[in-house]
């Protein structure tokens, strides 16, 4: 059966130090391959939640404001790589749970990630592009992000 190219392409960017990377190697992947390419960025639910104060409203404040300020990250991001509005994903919950989902959803065909984000030991992938991996419906990049 003959190698399809791939066609539509998912950034996960996390906002640390090696998302330039990931940003940049989808970028020049889609283009590559003339593919569609999309970003997601995921806010994890503040501690505050786990807590069992979520009502609060200084919590709903600081929610608001992480999501404002992830916004605008994502937006220099898109315009930088001309990526479509709607191509830009900002969602809240489990990155890992998310990042499948919206794969499977905008029938995406590769995943790029970083080896490892905010939560990598150096030698290690990360915990986030380990379960991706795992539980991706399409192939998945990881780049390697620089210090290893
Ligand atoms: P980690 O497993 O957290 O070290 O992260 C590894 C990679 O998973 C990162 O380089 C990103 O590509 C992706 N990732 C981790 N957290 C997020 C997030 N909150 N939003 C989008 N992508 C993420």
């Amino acid at each position: 059966m003959a190698v399809q190219p791939y066609r539509h392409l998912l950034a996960a960017v996390d906002f640390s130090g090696g998302t330039e990377s990931v940003a940049e190697r989808a970028a020049e992947l889609a283009q590559r391959y003339m593919a569609r390419l999309s970003l997601v960025h995921v806010v994890e639910p503040t501690l505050l939640e786990y807590t069992g104060e979520l009502a609060l409203p200084e919590n709903l404040d600081v929610e608001r404001q992480m999501m404002d300020s992830a916004q605008e990250r994502l937006d220099e991001m898109g315009d930088r790589l001309h990526v479509k509005g709607q191509d830009r994903h900002l969602l809240s919950g489990s990155p890992r749970a998310e990042i499948v989902r919206l794969a499977n959803e905008a029938d995406v065909d590769l995943i790029v990630v970083g080896s490892h984000g905010r939560h990598g030991l150096a030698l290690l992938l990360g915990s986030t592009a380990n379960a991706v991996l795992h539980h991706s419906p399409c192939d998945v990049v990881a780049v390697r992000i620089g210090g290893e």
